[in-house]
């Protein structure tokens, strides 16, 4: 039986809530002032440091109990773009005891009811423009005018800002009776193995729990310094975005630039006017930094790693990007049911391509599609066991029975191969239905059971077909029409748009449409996908 190990030092996980757990000294931020600045707005300059986060957290928590109501267990949903106060508002909602469910703030009506209703939530955070949909979604799931929240100062109509409720007393938090180990501080949303988004339930102890681990490893490796600054642009809802550049950066005190959205020329200015060291990013991303002529515009020799992390990046794109920054381009993996990344390449040596070596406290096993144990060189599906393992999926049975093994290994329906020769794991395919379009997850499930709504589709089936030039899947959708309709471009275009008008923009079928005769289906009814990836790659190979 071959069980792969971390090879660092297991580290021990205090049983703390993630609130005193970032606030409580640490040997990682031991050396640093509490009034360096931790939040930076890339728009207006604005900081807070880390005395500041910690007190206006512990302020903001006052507020929700004692003006608001908020009890330990309820559960908010956040639906906002990166705000410099983000971080705050996720330390208040926590040390007040509550479960935090973060959501795409481009959602349509449906989605967001989607994630409302599925995570249980009594409560919703926003941005001012979001009021009039969201308002609507919390009446459809009985949530009360008074438990309608916005970001910052600004007083609205309809909602009560953070000022309003902000207590000027700074009680003693966190609540005393979070038990890290069972209460969920995130609920955050993934399609899994199969089907559409559901709930990842993930506790104080998960958190802590990875924080850690990915820290020891960095540790050892010596890719974080005390001089460290990041720029943060990946979602705050979104698990890499959130254990990196809230959680961790918190945890060693590293500042943190905050943009509320990407865009390259402004992403460069800001390295070179902060003199930025770590780009935490997605492979669409690297490709435009190595690629996009107005890159070699700035000076970006500041910045001494590169982390990709939420999708395969590829050696080619790693080679290119590294022939123009200089500085280690290193991958990570992980998922939202593992907490975030679990598998990081070190930034001292390392096979170009490689996904990485386990963090602390990982162990992991490679496994045939029966279930068999492989070793090493030889690719299967990777199933994990970590204290960072979600606790499972939120009311839903059949999920949980699906991702976990008896013994309680957890199934990430990623292929992986563990390299003897390298010391390193190689993510080499993906088996479950997800597709990935830059970083975020779109679900075939979801997309599948809207087409089918149309009156013209009888059958369908949606599939992620790699953009080499984006670095990124785009999702397409193979379509069985009605005997009474005919295929055309103005039928594929009808399609495209309905789903369009439907979905939150990175969903689109970006891939195209390709009408068929008939989907491939095994005798149990379940689509062959892997039929229809070789229908992709024999198109290709004829192009
Ligand atoms: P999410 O829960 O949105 O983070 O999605 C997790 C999935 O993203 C994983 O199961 C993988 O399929 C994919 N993924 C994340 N990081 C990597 C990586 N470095 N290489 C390959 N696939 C990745």
């Amino acid at each position: 039986m071959v069980i792969y190990k971390s090879s660092c030092h297991p580290v021990d996980i205090p049983k703390l809530d993630i609130f005193s757990f970032l606030f409580t000294p640490n040997d990682q931020n031991s050396s640093i002032s509490h009034d360096r600045p931790l939040l930076i707005d890339a728009e207006t300059g604005k900081t807070f440091s880390y005395a500041q986060v910690r007190s206006l957290s512990r302020k903001l928590a006052t507020g929700w109990k004692e003006n608001v109501g908020l009890t330990k267990g309820q559960v908010v949903a956040v639906f906002a773009p990166n705000q410099v106060d983000h971080a705050i508002l996720y330390f208040s909602l926590l040390a007040a005891g509550c479960t935090i469910s973060p959501g795409n703030p481009n959602y349509t009506e449906d989605e967001f009811h989607h994630q409302v209703h599925t995570s249980g939530a009594t409560a919703i955070v926003t941005i001012p423009s979001l009021l009039p949909v969201l308002t609507k979604v919390a009446d459809k799931n009985g949530i009360p005018k008074d438990r309608m929240f916005v970001f910052g100062e600004k007083q609205v109509e309809h909602a009560l800002s953070f000022a309003q409720v902000t207590s000027k007393n700074e009680i003693a938090f966190p609540d005393r009776r979070i038990d890290p180990e069972n209460d969920l501080a995130f609920i955050m949303f993934s399609s899994g193995t199969t089907g559409v988004a559901k709930g990842v339930m993930l506790s104080h102890s998960n958190f802590v729990s990875q924080v850690l681990s990915v820290m020891t490893f960095e540790k050892e490796d010596g890719a974080i310094r005390d001089n460290d600054i990041m720029l943060s642009f990946l979602p705050y809802y979104h698990i890499f975005g959130l254990t990196t550049l809230i959680l961790r950066a918190t945890y060693a005190m590293i500042p943190v630039v905050v943009m509320s959205k990407f865009d390259l020329k402004r992403y460069c200015e800001l390295i070179q006017k902060y003199k930025v060291t770590i780009a935490t990013l997605v492979p669409p991303i690297a490709v435009l930094l190595a690629k996009s002529p107005i890159v070699p515009n700035y000076d970006l020799t500041s910045l001494r790693m590169i982390t990709s992390g939420a999708a395969p990046l590829g050696k080619e794109h790693i080679e290119q990007l590294y022939q123009r920054i200089k500085a280690p381009v290193r991958q990570g993996y992980g998922l939202s049911e593992s907490c975030s990344g679990f598998i990081y390449q070190s930034i001292q040596a390392g096979d170009v391509g490689a996904t990485g070596r386990l963090v602390s406290h990982a162990l992991v096993k490679l496994v045939d599609p029966d279930g068999n144990e492989l070793g090493d060189d030889q690719p299967g599906e990777l199933l994990l066991k970590g204290p960072y393992q979600m606790k499972g999926y939120i009311n839903n049975q059949k999920a949980n029975e699906e991702t976990f093994t008896a013994d309680g290994w957890m199934r990430t329906g990623d292929v992986a191969k563990y390299d003897s020769k390298t010391g390193e794991f190689y993510i080499v395919d993906r088996i479950k239905e997800l597709i990935k379009y830059k970083g975020l997850q779109v679900a075939p499930a979801e997309l599948e059971s809207l087409l089918v709504g149309h009156d013209q589709v009888a059958d369908c089936c949606v599939v992620g077909v790699y953009d080499a030039a984006q670095a990124t899947e785009l999702p397409r959708a193979y379509i069985v029409l009605q005997a009474s309709a005919h295929p055309s471009d103005a039928l594929a275009q009808e399609l495209m748009d309905y789903i369009t008008n439907k979905v939150v923009n990175h969903k689109k079928l970006r891939g195209g449409i390709r009408f068929v005769d008939a989907i491939p289906k095994s005798a149990a009814g379940k689509i062959l996908r892997r039929e229809i990836k070789d229908w992709i790659k024999k198109e290709e190979q004829e192009n």
